[in-house]
């Protein structure tokens, strides 16, 4: 397993509608510690791809350096590098089966045939492929022909894993068993994954760290909970989850300590660095980061009253903005209906202010 960095990366392309240049990529500079497993999050077109297939050397940065395991890696071809890549097509060969779709990237390597079946039924019973050695690939599900796909990049025990949107031609349920099966194998392997989604519960549930990129740029780099619970920027906190945006207005401001005026409403939050008086705010509030009361910090009116099963939804005219709250213990609460009074009420730590 080898650690990979990004050092003010670029790649520029030219835009066939308008024939100008434009940075697919700008500026990147990434540190992703050995035996990770890190996710590139954001948007189709934010530069997801391009990221990752200059790390496995498909495209060859305009501006910067890549390291890998430490090593200068930008000149080195694909074959050179100590990375494998799965793919969203699996990208299997059509004419042959599993047991030899799994062992081209030894045999091109010139291994010993006792060693390559070796290695070759050791993976196919790590992503549970035994017994299928002979099948061919046209006769696997999508299922079965994403773990194949899996175990030849396994196979050649590359020190970087590289996966493009691998699970997006898998149906939904699917989807959520292999993302939780790679993520078992990964650590199980302990080798560095690269993981490309637009898929926020996807990268949620796998990564040890998500990277969010917007626009050809990474907008911020943390853990699952720290990008849920300290989004770095509007864009951030409305793409990972739901949020609700309150504006603000910054009445003092002392340290990390802040008195702030919402729908005429006031009261003091002690995590907003860099505020000052008179500033113009948003306060971000999950939606499951409230409950309905008959007092609070905020007071609205409830415009929208669903029963959903595992929780009960609402829509809180609140002032002039309209708040969206999720209560997930509805039984031990009671239920607010439309029309009425509400206030809300929540844990000025446990929100979050931009
Ligand atoms: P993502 O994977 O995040 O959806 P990509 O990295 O594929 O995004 O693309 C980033 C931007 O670069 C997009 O605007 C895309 O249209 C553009 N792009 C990608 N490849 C090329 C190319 N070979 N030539 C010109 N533009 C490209
Ligand atoms: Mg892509």
């Amino acid at each position: 397993k080898k650690g990979v960095r990004l050092d003010g990366i670029s790649k520029i392309y030219i835009d066939p509608k308008t024939g100008k240049e434009f940075y697919a990529v700008k500026d990147t500079s990434l540190d992703i510690e050995p035996g990770t497993f890190v996710t590139l999050l954001g948007p189709s077109g934010c530069g997801k791809t391009t990221t990752l297939r200059m790390i496995a050397g498909f495209e060859s940065p305009d501006e910067g350096e890549i390291y890998l395991g430490g090593e200068a890696i930008n000149h080195l071809t694909p074959n050179k590098r100590d990375t494998a890549m799965v793919f969203q097509s699996y990208a299997l060969l059509p004419h042959y089966n599993v047991f030899d779709n799994v062992a081209y990237g030894l045999k091109i390597r010139k291994i010993s045939k006792e060693e390559i079946r070796e290695r070759v039924m050791n993976i196919l019973k790590l992503v549970e492929m035994e017994g299928m050695e002979s099948r061919m690939t046209n006769q696997l599900s999508g299922g079965q022909q994403q773990r194949v796909a899996l175990a030849r990049a396994l196979v050649i025990e590359p020190g970087v894993l590289l996966f493009d949107e691998p699970l997006s031609n898998l149906d939904a349920k699917l989807r959520v068993t292999m993302r939780t099966e790679i993520r078992k194998i990964q650590q199980k392997v302990g080798i560095t994954a690269i993981y490309v989604t637009h898929d926020q519960s996807e990268a949620m549930s796998i990564s040890d760290k998500i990277i969010i990129m917007s626009k050809g740029k990474v907008e911020q780099i943390g853990s699952p909970r720290e990008i849920y619970y300290h989004p770095a920027s509007r864009f951030v906190a409305d793409f990972i989850g739901e949020a609700n945006f309150l504006k603000a207005r910054v009445l003092w401001a002392e340290g990390e300590k802040a008195m702030i005026s919402v729908a005429g409403r006031e009261f003091q939050v002690n995590n907003f660095a860099g505020a000052h008086k008179g500033d113009e705010a948003t306060l971000v509030i999950r939606p499951e980061g409230a409950v309905l009361a008959e007092e609070g910090l905020l007071e609205g009116r409830v415009t929208l009253s669903t029963f959903m099963g595992s929780y009960q939804y609402y829509q809180v005219m609140v002032g002039d903005m309209e708040i969206q709250i999720t209560d997930y213990n509805p039984v031990n609460r009671r239920i607010y209906e439309v029309g009425e009074r509400a206030c809300l009420n929540f844990d000025p730590k446990g929100v979050y202010i931009l």
